[in-house]
Order: C-alpha cells, then sequence, then structure tokens
C-alpha cells in the first residue's frame, strides 16, 4: 500500500471534487446514483472515496467505496432502468445457477449407488446340454 489516505469532506467539497473528477458524467447532488461496472455494486457520491497523497493538499483521485475495488469514474455508468434490470437479471441466474448444481450434486450420488449391480446383469447363462 502507499501513503494515500482517505479525506474526509464537507458535502459541497466533495461534489465538487466529483464534478472536475468525473468528467464523463454530470454530479448535480451527492444522493445521484452510478453503477460500478467493475464489481456490479450501485453506488452513491456520498460513497465514493476521495483520495490523497499524505503529503500533498489536493486529493489525488476517487475511487469505488467497494471493499477490493478500485474502479474510477469513467468505469462508473448511469444506472438507468436499463442496467438495473441486467442486474436484477444476472442477481436471478447467480440464484438459478446455484439450484441447478445444488441439484446436479443430489443426482449424481443417488445414481452412483446403481453402478455396483451391473456385474449381475451382464453374467452369461450357462449353456444348454
Ligand atoms: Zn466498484
Amino acid at each position: 500500500m502507499t501513503l494515500d489516505s482517505l479525506v474526509e469532506l464537507s458535502d459541497e467539497e466533495k461534489l465538487y471534487i466529483l464534478q472536475r473528477f468525473d468528467q464523463f458524467r454530470q454530479w448535480r447532488s451527492l444522493d445521484e446514483k452510478r453503477y460500478c461496472l467493475v464489481c456490479g455494486e450501485i453506488i452513491t457520491g456520498r460513497e465514493i472515496r476521495v483520495i490523497r497523497e499524505t503529503s500533498g493538499k489536493e486529493p489525488q483521485r476517487v475511487t469505488c467505496p467497494t471493499e477490493g475495488c478500485d474502479a474510477i469514474p469513467w468505469e462508473w455508468a448511469q444506472p438507468t432502468d436499463d442496467v438495473l434490470i441486467k442486474i436484477a437479471m444476472v442477481e436471478l441466474e447467480c440464484r438459478h445457477l446455484r439450484l441447478i448444481t445444488r441439484a446436479g450434486r443430489a443426482l449424481r450420488s443417488s445414481t452412483h449407488k446403481k453402478t455396483g449391480t451391473r456385474s449381475a446383469e451382464t453374467r452369461p447363462e450357462p449353456p444348454f446340454g
């Protein structure tokens, strides 16, 4: 890690910084939401981290508030209905997939027992006479 530290800011200051760092989309208030394309979370302007080096006076960058995610403003999309629907669908799909894998595991363990009886069926019949 570097010597970067989080900066405590007033709402006005933070909004001003967001407007300055995010040249791609407009910030009108800290309550605006963005969809982070990197971690897939919805974040608000209030949650976004402002980071500066301990030696510097000016903030260095703004990043995604999600732990382990260092996404920067151009990786944040405005959460239109379209995006929100897509997120909901992905979540549903994940849940669906988990169910399928669980069912698949149960199925495999039940078919496993049957394989032992196979040799009895294939025993050749005794020849006549
Ligand atoms: Zn993120």
